[in-house]
């Protein structure tokens, strides 16, 4: 099986992508509709900001960065990047590749929606310098998508992958299982369904009721409930094996891809390599700092247009708990687990001297296996990654 790691740059010890970034991420909020589970930082009915939040970004950047950052991988996410029109898509492009130029065979990834797409805006991004697109399908079944508030139909997901495929070689669908009223036999139709559209890359996520949202409220109002857990189980079961079948080899818990078709980005947040971040809401990892931006779309706007940082929430994890934290985001990577050399080499700290006992308590039930070199949740692990991972911390 290939699988990346995220690059490790041995010829400048001193200056390692877990210190000095070499990824970014950018945030664009806009959206067409707020989605019934959706806590991220995105908001309908704005567009009429796009230009003005376009301006905003380009000065965060240029307040915040004294040159251009080379970077292995970018992501454009959201919201929905594709919400912007072409022309507003090409400036923003141009913006972040004078910021952040893209190292050789570097990793360009936008997020975008169904329904979002046309010729004019697929050929922004490709001549602008992007190499791989991440489509949130979620599902093929239009009672799932209304019980999600999804604002497309399961048509608009193969008419936006007739656009992208042709243009793309790495492009990737989003599922997500586990949708008020759905059924284990539906669940299996979207993945044969997903699977026939040929993508090298999904991202299959179980259904949170994440507080605060309009489906968070629903359930507490009694109108809709979680599918069983046993059917949820049933779910994730089966897309393990129908991927695997199908050859998208599972990289990680929730992530599914052809070899080398690994999306690099997402693999630097679970080496705990550093990352910048701009725009709303959007989080940075430097130097062992974690910050976050406002969400708050008009304090973003007058903070940045009065020469100020929209940065909110500062974090600066103590020695240990960044080695835990290290210890748990890489065994969300199922290929690769914990490789003991790597994780020494990122924290300083030794595995077993840092979590033997849990390590140990895991191995003996059977969720982790340990080959001497490396840890890794085992199959049964999987459906209990979240215990694992507690004991960890
Ligand atoms: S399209 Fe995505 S970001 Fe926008 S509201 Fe829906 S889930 Fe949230």
């Amino acid at each position: 099986m290939t699988v990346v790691l995220a690059p490790i740059d041995r010829s400048c010890p001193a200056d390692p992508p877990w210190i000095r970034p070499r990824a970014a991420y950018i945030h664009i909020p806009f959206c067409a509709h707020k989605c019934g589970y959706c806590d991220f930082a995105s908001l309908a009915g704005a567009d009429h900001l796009a230009n003005r939040y376009l301006d905003a970004l380009a000065a965060e950047l240029e307040l915040a960065l004294d040159g251009p950052r080379p970077v292995a991988s970018l992501f454009i996410g959201g919201g929905t990047p594709t919400r912007l029109n072409a022309d507003q898509l090409s400036r923003l492009l141009a913006t972040i590749a004078r910021w952040f130029p893209l190292l050789d065979d570097g990793e360009w990834t936008v997020e975008a929606n169904p329904g979002t797409l046309d010729p004019d805006k697929v050929d922004a991004l490709a001549s602008g310098g992007v190499n791989r697109i991440s489509l949130g399908a979620q599902s093929f079944q239009p009672s799932s998508l209304r019980a999600l508030e999804r604002n497309h139909d399961p048509d608009d997901v193969s008419r936006a992958v007739a656009l992208i495929a042709p243009r793309f070689d790495r492009w990737s669908l989003d599922l997500i299982f586990g949708a008020p009223g759905s059924t284990l036999d539906q669940w299996r139709d979207d993945l044969d369904r997903a699977l026939a559209l040929g993508p090298s890359h999904l991202s299959c996520y179980g259904l949170v009721f994440e507080k605060g949202t309009s489906l968070w409220k629903r359930r507490l109002d009694g109108l809709v409930r979680p599918v069983d857990e046993e059917v949820e189980h049933a779910m994730y079961a089966e897309t393990i094996d129908r991927l695997s079948a199908a050859g998208l080899l599972q990289y990680e818990i929730s992530n599914f891809a052809r070899p080398g078709h690994e999306s690099r980005h997402n693999l630097v947040y679970w080496a705990n390599d550093a990352y910048y971040g701009f725009g709303l809401g959007a989080a940075r990892y430097v130097a062992g700092v974690r910050s976050v931006n406002t969400r708050d779309l008009p304090a973003y706007l007058r903070r940045i247009e009065s020469g100020q940082d929209a940065t909110g929430p500062v974090e600066r994890l103590d020695p240990e708990a960044r080695a835990r934290e290290t210890a748990v985001l890489m065994l969300r990577r199922t290929a690769i687990g914990i490789d003991r050399e790597d994780f020494r080499l990122r924290t300083g700290f030794d595995l077993d001297a840092l979590c033997g006992p849990s390590l140990r308590r895991s191995c003996s039930r059977g969720w982790l296996e340990d080959d001497g070199r490396r840890v890794r949740l085992t199959r049964s692990g999987l459906f209990l990654a979240d215990t694992v991972m507690s004991d960890l911390l």
